[in-house]
């Protein structure tokens, strides 16, 4: 005891100075504690964002006392989406002298796949692996851009598999199967139409034709053609087109030739108006060489060359309208309407090399819209073009499709209806008209079941011409 009391009297001073102490620093711990404010982060501590992508700032939680103190927190930091890198984002709460702060790591890079898009079906009938022939591949990366080079082709007996990496590594795939088998017969396709018509005593000569198979490809010279023509006897004969492919399909094709006495046949001359016109004028064109058929294309000055040029390469008669086909020009006086003539004239002659002696005028030689221009000049132009040395020809049976008739089905009508035995038919047409353009191989069709001809208008052609009415 008694030491005791002594090690107290010697070391008072001390423990009372440690104490102080300890309760001081446990005080300020305490406070430091009670006072601090907390920051907690919300989402992830480190994001992952797509290049051009978009980063969604989540936030933080910040208490402090037990109060909602979030509305201070500062952020620092900025990702930038367009740019690969990691980015970081600190945020800082301080209250009460003290601070607090987290951070989150935001990793911009590119994560996603590149896309590959296929032309043509997913799924692909062919006749042998051989034969298919790459329909063709895109392939798109959101980071890099077209990587279509880089597609690598693996291909087996049911497949082909497109493969892509963009540089950060993101694959894709596509896959287009195959089925291999032969399920088409060839096509056989005649020259000239299915139906022909020859008057008595003409010869018969083979129009042509082509065949194609989807697996043998030009099978022209394996068609077999059987049937004659006998043109001395009138009557409707067949000749017959057969071609066989390697796996046994078969295709038979019929021309019917008809044979007709010279007094039974109609002639029909189909004439076009106003062209050329691109869309029109070209489809008509492939029309009459498919069928066979000559016509008249009375042509103005607008419209594309080569389809003028094509007119009288395939062997149609190249006739004049007029150049401007503006009424109030082309008939103020009688050098009004040469000068117009003229103008076409000189186009036809730039283009085919030759003299055009075959017209029709605007409107028709009956035409009254000239009385609005000049009184009588109808009466003289008609002479005066003879004078000249043209043939005019007007018409005698009209498809309206410069007026009414504005269907395909209209116009085959009002042609079919009015086409007869007993004289030479001068069909109007024109070639810059859809309707007419889609009515033409029913037009053909009906002519050539009905025992009728196709002649393009020569000189030779007797002039077909209205009655005059200024
Ligand atoms: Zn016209």
């Amino acid at each position: 005891m008694k030491s005791c009391k002594k090690f107290l009297k010697k070391y008072k001073l001390p423990l009372i100075i440690s104490l102080v102490f300890i309760l001081g620093i446990t005080s300020f711990f305490v406070s430091q504690k009670l006072l601090s404010p907390s920051i907690t982060l919300l989402g992830k501590k480190e994001v992952t964002v797509n290049l051009h992508g978009h980063y969604e700032e989540e936030g933080v939680k910040a208490n402090c006392l037990g109060k909602d103190v979030g509305d201070e927190v500062k952020i620092e930091g900025k990702v930038d989406t367009e740019k690969e890198g990691t980015y970081t984002i600190t945020y800082r709460i301080k209250e009460n002298g003290i601070e607090k702060k987290v951070e989150r790591k935001v990793i911009v890079k590119d994560i996603e796949p590149p896309t590959i898009t296929l032309e043509g079906d997913k799924e692909v009938t062919i006749c042998d692996l051989a034969s298919y022939q790459e329909l063709g591949y895109h392939a798109m990366d959101n980071a890099d851009g077209d990587i279509t080079d880089k597609v690598k082709i693996t291909k087996d007996e049911e497949k082909i598999v497109y493969e892509v990496s963009d540089n950060n590594g993101n694959k894709a795939t596509e896959t287009r199967y195959f089925k291999i088998e032969d399920n088409e017969a060839p096509v056989i396709t005649l020259n000239g139409g299915e139906i022909l018509s020859i008057v008595i005593g003409n010869s018969y000569k083979e129009l042509g034709y082509k065949a194609s198979d989807n697996c043998m490809g030009d099978v022209t010279n394996k068609v077999k053609v059987s049937g004659s023509v006998d043109t001395g006897k009138l009557g409707t004969y067949e000749i017959t087109y057969t071609v066989e492919d390697l796996n046994g399909h078969k295709t038979t094709t019929k021309r019917v030739v008809n044979v007709i006495s010279r007094e039974k046949a109609g002639v029909i001359y189909l004439t076009f108006d106003d062209g050329p016109k691109e869309g029109t004028t070209n489809v008509i064109l492939d029309i009459l060489k498919e069928e066979g058929v000559k016509a008249t294309f009375f042509v103005t000055n607008s419209g594309p060359d080569y389809l003028i040029k094509r007119e009288a390469d395939e062997g149609h008669t190249v006739a004049l309208h007029t150049a401007s086909h503006e009424y109030d020009k082309v008939y103020v006086s009688v050098e009004s309407y040469f000068n117009d003539l003229a103008s076409v004239q000189a186009r036809v002659k730039r283009l085919t090399g030759k003299e055009a002696n075959i017209i029709r005028f605007p409107g028709g030689s009956s035409n009254t819209i000239s009385r609005n221009y000049c009184q009588g000049i109808m009466s003289q132009l008609t002479k005066e073009v003879l004078l000249r040395g043209y043939h005019y020809f007007d018409w005698n049976v009209s498809a309206e499709d410069a007026g009414g008739a504005k269907t395909s089905s209209s116009v085959y009508k009002n042609v079919t209806s009015s086409l007869s035995k007993s004289r030479a038919n001068v069909v109007l047409l024109h070639d810059i008209k859809a309707q007419t353009r889609d009515a033409l191989r029913d037009i053909i069709q009906y002519g050539k079941m009905h025992g009728y001809t196709f002649e393009a208008i020569t000189y030779d052609t007797p002039m077909v011409t209205h009655k005059v009415n200024n």
